[in-house]
């Protein structure tokens, strides 16, 4: 395995012992990417003392064998963990075993296929968050990559007075938006990409529509590229026009509450308290009840990680962490702002890894 497998192979049967499990069997896609190296759309991996089994299909027979070399490759014609229990049987025909599993990912259906496959002398270990937990404390390595898909995000949003306009239509700025981050290298979006223009911007998750841009309106942006299986993750916030003092007014307030969440960031202290640094700024200017949703979130393999920044969270940041930082004001009927930048935790200090202006951009 590369170098970095063999790292986080350690780490993750060490937290496998912590969990009390000699085996464990990994069903969730980003999780096996992570330990294994393996990208296709369907695998089980089964960790089992010093060896690794990838479970997939046909259709991944050369890209397995590339992409996860030191796993021992089995090719299923059925289902997947029908294939993993019975090699777990024939595994715990001598000895009893203690298997792990992921019990936020393994539906009923499928948990129920391997354990009938598995047989009797199994003793099953619900785990959650066993590599989750590793994942969320970034390496070097995966930080230069998010760097750079950060760079990508970055870059496309700088060239919005290119492609934000009056008169075309959200879905055409949010294609607009898919070309150039290809363009740019990314493999594809982070998540959906979102364009909310008007009244529509007071959706905080709104998804593009045929509705056209118009003048003196607000559109939100966020949008995020993977590059080299890595997620970023931006917003601006556009006003088509010269904005009124009242939305420059609500635009200073986010950027305030996103500065106050930032000077809280580092390591050491709770998710939570960052959360409730960007809350308190905007309660202070009577838009407390207007910020719906958390002050950020961790991502990396997925556009969702550990930590959540959200309120009451006791999760102590660490180095390593690499999270987002959003506040946003959503009026309903009037429409909404949001301000979203990625920064990285280090021991020092932080580092913003979105480094597009952050001002209200007037076109
Ligand atoms: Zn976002
Ligand atoms: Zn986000």
């Amino acid at each position: 395995m590369s170098v970095f497998s063999e790292e986080r192979l350690k780490q993750v049967r060490e937290a496998m012992a912590g969990a009390g499990a000699d085996a464990l069997v990994l069903t969730h896609l980003p999780n096996i990417f992570y330990v294994a190296g393996f990208s296709g759309s369907n695998a089980v991996l089964l960790l089992l003392g010093d060896t690794a089994h990838l479970f997939t299909d046909g259709r991944y027979t050369i890209q397995a064998r590339e992409e996860a070399p030191e796993t021992q490759v089995h090719i299923v014609r059925t289902a997947l963990t029908e294939a993993c229990g019975e090699l777990l049987r024939g595994r715990s025909a001598r000895k009893r075993l203690r298997v792990g599993f992921e019990s936020s990912w393994l539906n009923v259906a499928e948990w129920t296929r391997l354990k009938k496959a598995a047989g009797q002398r199994i003793a099953w270990k619900p785990t959650s968050d066993l590599v989750e937990g590793i994942r969320e404390i970034k390496s070097e390595a995966e930080l230069g990559v998010m760097r750079q898909a950060a760079r990508v995000a970055s870059e496309v949003i700088v060239e919005a007075p290119e492609y934000v306009r009056p008169g075309v239509t959200e879905l055409q700025v949010a294609a607009e938006i898919d070309y150039r981050m290809r363009s740019k290298g990314a493999s594809g979006p982070s998540f959906d990409i979102i364009v909310a223009s008007g009244p529509r911007s007071a959706l905080p998750h709104a998804q593009p529509t045929e509705k056209r841009l118009q003048k003196n309106e607000l559109v939100v942006l966020d949008l995020g590229a993977i590059l080299r299986h890595y997620c970023s993750d931006l917003t601006r916030t556009v006003f088509l026009g010269r904005a009124p003092a009242r939305i420059r007014r609500w635009y200073k307030a986010i950027e305030q509450a996103q500065e106050a969440a930032h000077q809280a960031l580092r390591a050491g202290v709770t998710a939570g308290s960052v959360d409730r640094a960007a809350r308190r700024l905007l309660n202070q200017h009577g838009l407390g009840s207007y910020f719906v949703h958390s002050t950020g979130h961790g991502l990396g393999i997925e556009i969702h990680e550990r930590p959540r920044l959200g309120r009451g969270q006791k999760q102590v940041i660490r180095a390593g962490h690499i999270v987002t930082l959003e506040p946003g004001i959503y009026v309903e009927g009037v429409g909404g702002m949001r301000l979203e930048d990625e920064v990285a935790v280090h021991e020092g200090g932080t580092e913003v890894l979105t480094n597009a202006p952050r001002g209200l951009l007037e076109l």
